[in-house]
């Protein structure tokens, strides 16, 4: 069986290799975030998906996994050998603290998933346009 079509199982890993990890359940959709801390960490915008922190699991590596705290509720991980921008957690937030959000591009392929909204959209870069047709949410905060 190819594991890479089990939709309940996912796999990644970051741009030098030595930093890996595995997802033991169906990943949420991925949703693109237009943040301002997100645009400066990923050099674009931040396109991720989420699943359970009890599912998530680093497999090699983990001596490599830096993390930076971007907020008073929130930290990101990333691999200190290549720089690659992996991960979003809200380690500190009451009702996200349970979910660990992984970035898009690092997963391995076929990811089996859709890109499905856009967040946090008037805080999009003035150099890109979104006409995807997907939806786009603009949070107060
Ligand atoms: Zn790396
Ligand atoms: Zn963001």
């Amino acid at each position: 069986m190819d594991t890479q079509d089990d939709t309940n199982r996912h796999t990644g890993g970051c741009l030098c290799g030595n930093l890996r990890y595995e997802v033991k359940a169906p990943l949420k959709a991925v949703g693109a975030c237009h943040c301002k801390q997100c645009r400066r960490w990923s050099g674009h915008y931040w396109a991720s998906a989420e699943c359970p922190i009890d599912k998530f699991r680093i497999t090699r590596g983990a001596d490599l996994l830096s993390w930076y705290v971007s907020s008073d509720f929130a930290r990101r991980g990333f691999c200190k050998a290549c720089g690659s921008a992996l991960f979003w957690q809200a380690d500190r937030h009451e009702t996200w603290k349970d979910h660990i959000a992984v970035s898009a591009g690092s997963l391995d392929e076929p990811t089996n998933l859709r890109a499905e909204k856009h967040i946090f959209c008037q805080f999009k870069g003035d150099y890109y346009d979104l006409s995807d047709g997907l939806p786009q949410e603009s949070t107060e905060t």
